[in-house]
């Protein structure tokens, strides 16, 4: 069954989700619509989605001033239920995905370099941002369903179920993305600062990399998980531990998401012209000490996700590999809850809603 706009349909379909309303605001039920599918779009039952730190930070306007009503989520899986005339990738009942972008503009030289997640005219994002019109906010996936261009849609492998799918959408890939562009792989040293979300997605991905990975993290409570999950070494952060490892690693990736953090003592265990990636990013600005850098032409990076065709590889990656993430699935009526257990480091390693129970 194809779906062919014409001038009888509705302009909106009607959508239901979870809102929250101001930055101070619990989550309450929201019925809202979307658009029709155009003749490029896909429209998706959508059956999980994954909770990313992200997501706190943007429902309570800690990055910048958010659009309300805001239904997050970045992490969808689901099932297409109906396309547009042109869509050729997709069919009724494929399993697929969508993460933090559902746009982008298409002509800059990033987006024709397969860079879209840098797009330089700015994606459109999953939601809390505009799209292409410049004036309909975008809602995410706390939802039963979305429309999107078949274009940034993904497929999920037949090996990974939808639950575990999520969090590859954002977790899986902002990792997978610098793993991937600074070379992890056999005979290197990777180190790993937080043991969270995105540091056990990390960890998995870097393992089957076939990298040496350790976990840095501010107590030993996840260490066996982290031994369990391939890890070579769990190093508790303290200047003891590290005035053994200086010099040491090939690439160090910060998935901790709080300026308190002292990089500079980091800079220290990278050999010499290593890099130091960021990829949580902090309320406030971090403070560092360039002359680790400096002494030893070592460099401090960011990275942000991964383009929609890395993160087609990242998913047929993690089929291959049979990696999935370590995850919590919770009803729509506990997000609040879970964001609080989020803060506190509570969850291992990834909340999932099921959105079927809506
Ligand atoms: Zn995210
Ligand atoms: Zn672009």
């Amino acid at each position: 069954m194809q779906n062919k706009n014409s001038s009888h349909q509705p302009s909106a379909i009607p959508a239901k989700g979870i809102a929250v309303h101001s930055a101070s605001a619990n989550f309450e039920p929201y019925n809202f619509t979307r658009r029709n599918p155009r003749e490029n779009d896909v429209v998706i039952e959508i059956k999980y989605c994954g909770i990313c730190h992200s997501d706190i930070h943007q429902a309570r306007s800690e990055w910048f001033q958010g659009f309300y009503p805001m239904v997050p989520g970045h992490e969808i899986a689901g099932v297409v239920s109906q396309i547009g005339s042109k869509v050729s990738k997709y069919k009724i009942g494929d399993r697929v995905g969508v993460g933090c972008f559902v746009d982008s503009c298409r002509t800059c030289a990033n987006c024709h370099n397969h860079l879209d997640n840098y797009c330089l005219n700015g994606n459109v994002l999953t939601y809390n941002s505009l799209e292409k019109d410049g004036k309909t906010p975008t809602q995410g996936g706390y939802s039963d369903m979305i429309v999107v261009d078949e274009n940034y849609v993904l497929k999920i492998p037949d090996n990974i179920s939808l639950e575990h799918a999520a969090p590859l959408l954002c977790a899986g890939i902002t990792l997978y993305s610098p793993l991937k562009n600074w070379q992890a792989g056999k005979n290197k040293k990777v180190g790993i600062i937080g043991m969270g979300g995105l540091g056990h997605m990390g960890l998995k991905i870097a393992v089957a990399m076939q990298a040496e990975v350790t976990i840095f993290s501010h107590s030993d409570r996840k260490k066996d998980d982290a031994i369990k999950m391939g890890a070579c070494e769990f190093i508790v952060s303290n200047p003891e531990n590290f005035s053994k490892l200086q010099g040491q690693f090939d690439l160090i990736i910060n998935t901790v998401s709080s300026s308190e953090i002292n990089l500079s003592e980091y800079f220290n265990l990278l050999k010499f012209d290593a890099t130091l990636v960021a990829i949580g990013a902090p309320e406030k600005p971090y403070s560092i000490n360039p002359f680790p850098l400096i002494m030893m032409r070592r460099k401090f990076a960011g990275s942000v996700i991964g383009s929609i065709d890395e993160t087609q590889e990242m998913l047929d990656f993690c089929g291959k590999h049979n990696i999935v993430p370590e995850i919590e699935i919770i009803n729509p009526s506990y997000v609040d809850k879970a964001y609080e257990r989020m803060l506190k480091s509570d969850v291992r390693y990834r909340f999932v809603i099921d959105m079927a129970k809506l």
